[in-house]
C-alpha cells in the first residue's frame, strides 16, 4: 500500500498546508480518507486523472469534509465525469451535507455518491483494500478505519482523545497515522477529544505498531518538538505526515 498526504494541518489550513486528507492506495485501487479545506486542490495536483475508488470523510467537522463540495462539482463537471462514486461517512454526516446545498433525493449529489452509513462492525471492501472502522471519543460520532491490503495494516486515526475503539483498532498495524493536536503542555486530559504527541507515541507503543505518522497538528505547534516527543513515548520510529509526505506500507 502507498499512503499520500494532501494535507495534515489541524482545525484550520494554512498557506500551502490544507487540512486533512489522504490517498491510499494499493495496486490499481485508490481511496481518499476526508476532504478538509484544500484538499481538492491537492487532490488534482496528486491525480491528474482525478480517478477515485472511494471516498471516507471521518466526521462531520469542518477540517475534515468541507472540501467534499468542489469533490463534488470537480467529479460532476471535470473530466472524470463520475458517477456513483462509493462514499462512506458515520450516520446523519452525507444528510447533514446534502442539507447544506439544499439537495433534495433526485439532486446530482446523490449520483456523484454513491453515500453509505457506516460504524464499528462493517466490512467494507474498495477493490483490493479492506476497511474496517471504530468509533474514536470525540465531540461527534467520529471513525478511525483500519485499511488491509497485500498483508499490511495502515489505521487512521482521524480525531480523538484517549480511549475509545482506536487502540483495539490500531493493535499490530503496520502504520498508524495519529492524530497529535494538543501542545504538550496539555497534558493528561486537560481537553479530552484530541491527543498530544506523547499520547500518540504511548498508543503507538500500547498498540505493537511497526511506525508512526503523526498528523493533524495545530498549526502553531513545531512538528520537530512533536516528532521528539512521541519518539520519546513510542521507541520506535516517528515522522510527521507534512503535505506531499509519501509512505509505503
Ligand atoms: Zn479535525
Ligand atoms: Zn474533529
Amino acid at each position: 500500500m502507498r499512503l499520500r498526504v494532501l494535507g495534515s494541518s489541524g482545525a484550520y489550513p494554512t498557506p500551502g498546508h490544507p487540512c486533512s486528507g489522504y490517498l491510499v492506495e494499493s495496486g490499481r485501487t485508490r481511496v481518499m480518507l476526508d476532504a478538509g479545506p484544500g484538499t481538492a486542490v491537492a487532490f488534482q495536483a496528486a491525480v491528474p486523472d482525478h480517478h477515485l475508488d472511494a471516498l471516507v470523510l471521518t466526521h462531520a467537522h469542518p477540517d475534515h469534509c468541507s472540501d467534499v463540495f468542489h469533490l463534488f462539482n470537480l467529479l460532476r463537471f471535470g473530466p472524470a465525469n463520475r458517477r456513483g462514486l462509493p462514499a462512506f461517512a458515520p450516520a446523519g454526516v452525507a444528510e447533514a451535507l446534502a442539507a447544506f446545498l439544499g439537495a433534495d433525493e433526485d439532486h446530482a449529489f446523490h449520483r456523484v455518491f454513491t453515500w453509505q452509513a457506516v460504524a464499528p462492525g462493517a466490512a467494507v471492501r474498495v477493490g483490493g483494500i479492506d476497511l474496517a472502522f471504530a468509533f474514536t471519543h470525540h465531540q461527534v460520532p467520529t471513525l478511525a478505519i483500519r485499511l488491509e491490503a497485500e498483508g499490511r495494516r495502515l489505521v487512521y486515526s482521524a480525531d480523538g482523545g484517549p480511549g475509545g475503539g482506536l487502540p483495539a483498532l490500531a493493535a499490530g498495524a503496520d502504520l498508524l497515522v495519529c492524530e497529535a493536536t494538543l501542545p504538550a503542555e496539555a497534558g493528561d486530559g486537560a481537553w479530552p477529544y484530541h491527543l498530544t504527541a506523547a499520547q500518540a507515541g504511548a498508543l503507538a507503543r500500547e498498540a505493537g505498531v511497526g511506525s508512526l505518522l503523526l498528523t493533524h497538528l495545530a498549526p502553531m505547534l513545531d512538528p520537530a518538538r512533536s516528532v521528539a516527543a512521541a519518539g520519546e513515548a513510542f521507541g520506535g520510529p516517528v515522522d510527521w505526515a507534512a503535505p506531499g509526505t509519501e509512505v509505503q506500507v
